[in-house]
This record gives structure tokens, C-alpha cells and sequence, in this order.
């Protein structure tokens, strides 16, 4: 048999863990490979191929090679395209980033390919670094929606989330149901009221790109009114499936087919 073959991936070091003398583990995220937990052997070793080690969040271009039957697959090297200034001089940016990376270790799998949600932690993760301050919180929210969007936990909002016939005056925004549902489709629990100008907003932040979202931001009151309406997004995460398990978890149940959804709608 072939052994598996080395290949090539932009990557973002999701941690990285001290291993024996000179060696590091790492956890990376990938566009198309999902988690890839590696072994860069040797990656301290001063004037080495991975320059003293990788640092967490770095974003770059890693050379992998899978080894047959082991979990870590080999990290030949590590090239550092963005180190994130603006972020490591900043403690906001700094919380503001290690929330996203965090978010993004939640919802990553290994082999589970989500490029969708690995683009929208690049462009969150850049809007922390350089975009202006006072709008940490609205880029946070963003990249929220995008991963809930990019991993089928976009809450319904044109129709009842559980019969799909179209809702009307009554209807009520049940998180249990995954979006609007009529009084008597809802699940028992927690029901809220989603006035117009709420819905306008809720649908804006999964539809817009982030620029656009950004030229017209949320007052912070109605940005925490939103995200009271959106999925929990560390809950979520644990809906997320490994590539193979037979079908849709709890999570996904009520979404008709969230891949082509959050594609259509971008
Ligand atoms: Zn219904």
C-alpha cells in the first residue's frame, strides 16, 4: 500500500504544546483537512526549520506528512505569513482574538473540511488586528453568526424552524426550535418576542459580508438583543459531526441542508 501522501495547507495554530527536549505538539486548522494535530520535531531548537517554535494563532503555510496509524502526522515546516501585531500590543484585541481561535477549536474536526468557517476566523481575526477598536464586540458577533451559519446552526427566520409553513403575527422565536415557530410548534421553554427591527438585524448579521456589516454597526444594546437570539455558539459546537458518523446529530435536525444555505446566502 501507498503511504499517504505529504501535502501543503494554509494553517492557524490553534495551540501548541512543548513536547521532550526541542519538540512541539500542535494543533492546526485547516481549510479542506479540518484539525490536523501534528508533531514538529525539533520546532524550539534555536535556527531551526520552524524559527525557536510555532505561536499560537500564527497563520501561515504548513508542509504536512500523515504517517500511517499514528494520531499526529508530521509537521516538516511552518512558514509565518501573519503573526498578528495589532492584536499581541492589545489586550482587547488580544481577548477579542483568543475568542475566535477558541470558537474555531471548538467547531473544528479532523477531516471535517468547514472552509467557509476557516475563512471567516481569518477575516474576524484581521478585523481584531487592525480594524478599529470600538468595534471588537460587533466583529466578535459577526464571526459568531458566520461559524453558526458555516456549520448549520443558522437560526430560520422565513418560516416556522419546525413545520416550515410560513409564520405570521404570534409566531415566536424559540432557540429550542432553532429559529421562529408557531405558539403551537415551539418546544416548552424559553420563547422570545422578535420585533421587525430585531429580525432586520438578526438577518443582517448572517447575511452581510463584513465590511458592509461594519460601516453600519449595531448600538451595543441591540448587538446584546441579537446575540440573545443566536445559538450558543460553544453549545453548538458540540453538534458539529466527524466526517462518517451516519447522520445529522440533534443539532442539525431541523436544517434542511445548512452547507448550501450559508453558500446561497453569502
Ligand atoms: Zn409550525
Amino acid at each position: 500500500m501507498a503511504r499517504p501522501a505529504p501535502y501543503q495547507t494554509a494553517a492557524l495554530v490553534l495551540r501548541a504544546i512543548p513536547f521532550a527536549e526541542t519538540s512541539q505538539v500542535v494543533h492546526l486548522a485547516t481549510p479542506e483537512h479540518g484539525l490536523v494535530p501534528a508533531l514538529a520535531k525539533g520546532a524550539l531548537r534555536p535556527g531551526g526549520e520552524f524559527q525557536g517554535g510555532l505561536a499560537l494563532g500564527a497563520l501561515g503555510e504548513a508542509w504536512l506528512a500523515p504517517r500511517r496509524g499514528a494520531e499526529l502526522e508530521g509537521l516538516r515546516r511552518f512558514r509565518t505569513q501573519e503573526g498578528w501585531r495589532g492584536v499581541r500590543e492589545d489586550l482587547g484585541r488580544f481577548r477579542a482574538a483568543c475568542y475566535v481561535l477558541e470558537l474555531l477549536r471548538g467547531w473544528m474536526r479532523p477531516q471535517l473540511p468547514l472552509p467557509g468557517l476557516f475563512q471567516a476566523a481569518l477575516t474576524a481575526l484581521r478585523a481584531a488586528d487592525r480594524g478599529p477598536r470600538e468595534q471588537l464586540a460587533s466583529w466578535v458577533a459577526w464571526f459568531e453568526a458566520r461559524a453558526l451559519a458555516a456549520t448549520g446552526h443558522r437560526p430560520r427566520l422565513d418560516a416556522c424552524a419546525l413545520c416550515g409553513r410560513p409564520v405570521a403575527r404570534g409566531a415566536v422565536f424559540s432557540p429550542a426550535a432553532g429559529g421562529m415557530a408557531h405558539p403551537g410548534c415551539a418546544p416548552p421553554g424559553v420563547r422570545l418576542a422578535l420585533p421587525p427591527a430585531l429580525r432586520e438585524a438578526l438577518e443582517r448579521l448572517y447575511t452581510t459580508r463584513l465590511a458592509q456589516w461594519a460601516q453600519e454597526p449595531l448600538d451595543p444594546a441591540t448587538l446584546a438583543q441579537v446575540r440573545a437570539h443566536c445559538p450558543a455558539p460553544s453549545n453548538a459546537a458540540k453538534g458539529v459531526n466527524s466526517p462518517g458518523s451516519a447522520a445529522a446529530g440533534p443539532a442539525l435536525r431541523n436544517s434542511t441542508s445548512p452547507a448550501d444555505t450559508s453558500r446561497r446566502r453569502k
